[in-house]
Formats: C-alpha cells, sequence, structure tokens
C-alpha cells in the first residue's frame, strides 16, 4: 500500500473523536486492499463547445480567432476558440476587451438552439453506455460506468470510447477525466485540455490534489478562498495540515469536506436528473372570470407567481406560453419567444396580456389560466447572453 493512502487510512481509523463525523462509506474510497469497491466516474467536457460548434459548421471559421457573443458595446464573450485563446481572450470577458487582445477576432453570434441540439446528441452518445449520467452545463457531464451497458471493466475504455463517437459522428472534441469520484473525475478532464484524457488512480490521488490551489476546490468559493489565503493556505498540501475538529470550527459542515476532499475521499454520488425544460402555474377560478378587472388581477397574481417559481429553481427562459381554458372547457394555448428571458412580473404580466389578446376572451368566461416559461437558458449560456 502506498505510503501516502496508508496515512490517510491511519488518519481516518485512529481518531475515534471522529467517528461520528466518518460517513460508513468513507474509508471504502480509498481502500485500496478493496479495489471492487471504487466507483469508476467519468467527467466529459466538451472543448471550447459554441466556438467548436461554429468552426465545425463553418468551414470558413476553422484555424481563425473566434469568439461566441456580440460584438456590441455591452457584448460579452460566451466561447473563444483556441485559436482566440492564445491572444488571451477568454469566457466572460467584455467584448470591447477582447477585441483590443485579439484584433483580428471575428465574432460570432449564439445559436443556442444548436448547441442545445448538438448537446443532445452528446448526450445520447453517453446513454449507450450508461444511464446514470449528471449533466452539469450544457456541455459538461458526469457518468458513473461501475455497472455499464457494454460490459468493460476499464473506465477509461469507456471514456476513449466516448470521445471517439462524439469526434466520428459530431466532428467535435471532448475532454475526459477518469477516476474513483467526482472530485478527481472533474480535476482529470481539466489536466490534458483540448482533445484530454487523463485518468487519476487512487494511489495517484493525493499526488494531483496537492498540485491544487484552494480555489479549485469543490465548495471553495472567493471568499472563502480568501480566509484561506489569510491563513497562509494557498494549496490543498497546506489545507490537509489543518487538523479535522480545527476545519469544522473555521468552516463549520463545509470545513468536513474540505477535509475529506484534500484526502481525496469524495462520496457524492452521480445522479441522473432530467433538465428542466419548463416552469409553470395555473388556476382554476372558483368563479369564472368574466370582468376585465378580474382578469387584470389574475393575470398579475399569476406573472407574479411564475417569476417566483422560476426564480427558486433558478429558471430563466425565453418562452412564455398562456393556457386558457373557457366555462365549457375550450383550451387554448398560445406561446410567445422573446429575445431576452422573461425575468420581471410586469414582464410577463405584459406578455400575458399579448397572447390573450390574440386568443381572444371567451365569452362564456375563463375558468382556468396558466402561465408556462420553457426554451431555458443553460447556466452557461447566461453570463454570456444576459449581458
Ligand atoms: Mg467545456
Amino acid at each position: 500500500m502506498p505510503a501516502a493512502v496508508q496515512s490517510v487510512l491511519e488518519t481516518m481509523t485512529s481518531s475515534p473523536s471522529f467517528e461520528n463525523l466518518l460517513s460508513p462509506t468513507a474509508p471504502a474510497c480509498l481502500d485500496v486492499d478493496a479495489p471492487q469497491s471504487w466507483r469508476r466516474i467519468i467527467h466529459v467536457d466538451m472543448d471550447a463547445f459554441y466556438a467548436s460548434v461554429e468552426q465545425h459548421d463553418r468551414p470558413e471559421l476553422r484555424g481563425q480567432p473566434i469568439a461566441v457573443g456580440r460584438n456590441s458595446e455591452r457584448g460579452v464573450v460566451a466561447t473563444a476558440s483556441y485559436e482566440a485563446r492564445r491572444w488571451g481572450v477568454r469566457s466572460a470577458m467584455p467584448a470591447r476587451r477582447a477585441r483590443e487582445l485579439c484584433p483580428d477576432l471575428i465574432f460570432v453570434p449564439p445559436r443556442m438552439e444548436r448547441y442545445r441540439e448538438i448537446s443532445q446528441q452528446v448526450h445520447d452518445i453517453f446513454a449507450r453506455y450508461t444511464d446514470i449520467i449528471e449533466p452539469i452545463s450544457i456541455d459538461e457531464a458526469f457518468l458513473d460506468v461501475t455497472e455499464n451497458k457494454i460490459g468493460e471493466p476499464l473506465a477509461v475504455n469507456i471514456a476513449k470510447a466516448v470521445k471517439a463517437d462524439i469526434r466520428r459522428e459530431l466532428g467535435l472534441t471532448a475532454s475526459a477525466g477518469v477516476s474513483y469520484n467526482k472530485l478527481l473525475a472533474k480535476i482529470a478532464s481539466d489536466w490534458r485540455k483540448p482533445d484530454g484524457l487523463c485518468t487519476i488512480h487512487p494511489t495517484k490521488a493525493l499526488e494531483f490534489i496537492d498540485r491544487l490551489k484552494v480555489e479549485h476546490l469543490w465548495g471553495v468559493g472567493p471568499a472563502t478562498a480568501a480566509r484561506m489565503h489569510k491563513m497562509g493556505i494557498q494549496t490543498a498540501e497546506q489545507l490537509r495540515r489543518v487538523e479535522l475538529p480545527e476545519m469544522v470550527r473555521l468552516f463549520g459542515k463545509a470545513g468536513w469536506n474540505y477535509w475529506r476532499f484534500v484526502r481525496g475521499i469524495d462520496d457524492r454520488p452521480v445522479r441522473p436528473f432530467r433538465v428542466r425544460k419548463s416552469v409553470g402555474c395555473e388556476h382554476t377560478y372558483r368563479a369564472d372570470i368574466r370582468t376585465p378587472l378580474d382578469l387584470e388581477r389574475a393575470l398579475g397574481d399569476l406573472a407574479e407567481e411564475l417569476v417566483a417559481r422560476a426564480a427558486a429553481k433558478t429558471f430563466i427562459a425565453l418562452t412564455l406560453t398562456l393556457k386558457v381554458r373557457s366555462h365549457n372547457f375550450d383550451t387554448v394555448t398560445r406561446s410567445k419567444t422573446a429575445d431576452r428571458p422573461w425575468l420581471d412580473a410586469a414582464q410577463v404580466k405584459e406578455g400575458a396580456r399579448e397572447l390573450l389578446a390574440a386568443v381572444g376572451i371567451p365569452k362564456s368566461g375563463i375558468r382556468l389560466l396558466g402561465l408556462t416559461l420553457s426554451t431555458p437558458l443553460e447556466r452557461d449560456a447566461r453570463q454570456g447572453m444576459l449581458v
């Protein structure tokens, strides 16, 4: 057993006072004597996704420094091609700054529909190998391939197959990281981008972790990183020297996670979930709505509720749909897709009013009204698109 792993196991087992903090599955993660208990996790991350899709679809853009985003005063780079990155152009950079750095930069307007379509195709490729897929954003996902559909024992071979399928079928490259937990799989996928493939074996985990800055650890945001820096802690290796009680005293429950992460322990499961496609609300009225005043009030209330629900789920979307059911149970829906997301109640109410004018107010009275938001903006796109 490698000394580093040995020492971690000893730390974990020789401290009875910490027993209540150790989850029953934790030691298994680093138990090198029981390799069959390790999970096999892959993190797949598409390389310069939006820019690569544009370069694939438009051959004249290949080899060129391009930025997906709007070349306007308030425009922001959503994704830069690798050619543009050589000039220092980065995601979330103001367009003006990007133009200064790279005068020949070609701006390409984003086509979210197209990126979503490709993202779905990438997801379909993952699904050939496992159903345990956790999408993190439009171009990134975790796959648990411990048990997989092709009976392949080596996760690295599945990562290779996924990358090859993506290249052959979509003409795009992805980077993949393979390890026994999410933390390390993600670190690994970042290691040799673009078109990278990196495996972090349990016995090498600490070596990789030691090269990390604290801000690269899961859950360490700028504020926590600043606190750590103040304490003279810059790297994960330094953070590992902080004893567990001290870590918990300083950072609360998160401290417990940091203590585990810097030891290569991360039990978080890969959670398959369906990407939310819509958020909506509807109301059936006890008495049919017949007056303009009641209608105004009802639309206002629904708009408020919709915006609150969407905000609670951090859901941001472009399409608003109105559903109207008349006293006679005739149901009509009308939708409208805007250039900018529906974010506030006044805007939603106005949109709903326009849609209602288009369907016409039923003479028999309104029994039910519903509002739904769909065509979501993905997390990655938001910073680029909303400005
Ligand atoms: Mg990516």
